[in-house]
């Protein structure tokens, strides 16, 4: 995938829940849409879901990463989207995964461990960096459980 004029936007967002004209979105659901779109779009990143929270990092060339948050944005299955970071970068941190997701507990460890506390998962009080780090744990357990370990860390 191309490394030039790469962009990464970090945001966080709450689910909302089923109502009666749209149901739930499930963490795989969002997976199953999301993997080939990114990939025909040079886009990468990891998704994580938290206590009906979401918590994503997109990155590649600018105008798919923006043309990919705008549908983001637009979809009326979650709220209170808040961009935590938005930067061009020098290279990507989820190189080999169209979206790699978990759903998590706020009592798993890499939550309690970024988040310092076990109250409710609150992504939007994160800094870029521990926003990333709690990301990379993601990915580090999806590439775990697909017998790559080129990107362990
Ligand atoms: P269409 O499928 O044409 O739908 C039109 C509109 O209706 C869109 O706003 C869509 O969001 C909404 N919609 C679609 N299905 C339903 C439904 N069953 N009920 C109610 N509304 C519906 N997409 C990606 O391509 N890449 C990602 O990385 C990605 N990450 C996501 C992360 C989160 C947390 C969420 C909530 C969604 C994510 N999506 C992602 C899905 C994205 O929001 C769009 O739904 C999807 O990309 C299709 O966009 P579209 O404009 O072609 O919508």
């Amino acid at each position: 995938m191309s490394t030039g004029n790469l962009h990464r936007i970090l945001y966080c967002s709450d689910a909302l829940p089923a109502s009666a004209t749209t149901p739930a979105l499930s963490l795989p659901e969002i997976l199953r849409i999301s993997q080939p779109r990114n990939e025909a779009a040079g886009v990468t990143g990891a998704l994580l879901s938290c206590d009906g929270r979401f918590l994503q990092v997109l990155e590649g060339p600018m105008t798919k990463v923006l043309e990919t948050y705008g549908r983001i944005f637009r979809d009326p299955r979650h709220t209170e989207l808040k961009v935590i970071e938005a930067a061009r970068v020098g290279s990507r941190l989820f190189p080999n995964w169209g979206m790699c997701g978990a759903q998590l507990a706020p009592v798993d460890t890499e939550i309690v461990r970024v988040m310092a506390s076990r109250g409710r998962f609150n992504p939007a009080s994160l800094s870029p960096a521990k926003a990333l780090a709690l990301l990379a744990a993601v990915r580090n357990m999806q590439t775990k459980q697909r017998g790559d370990t080129e990107f362990l860390v």
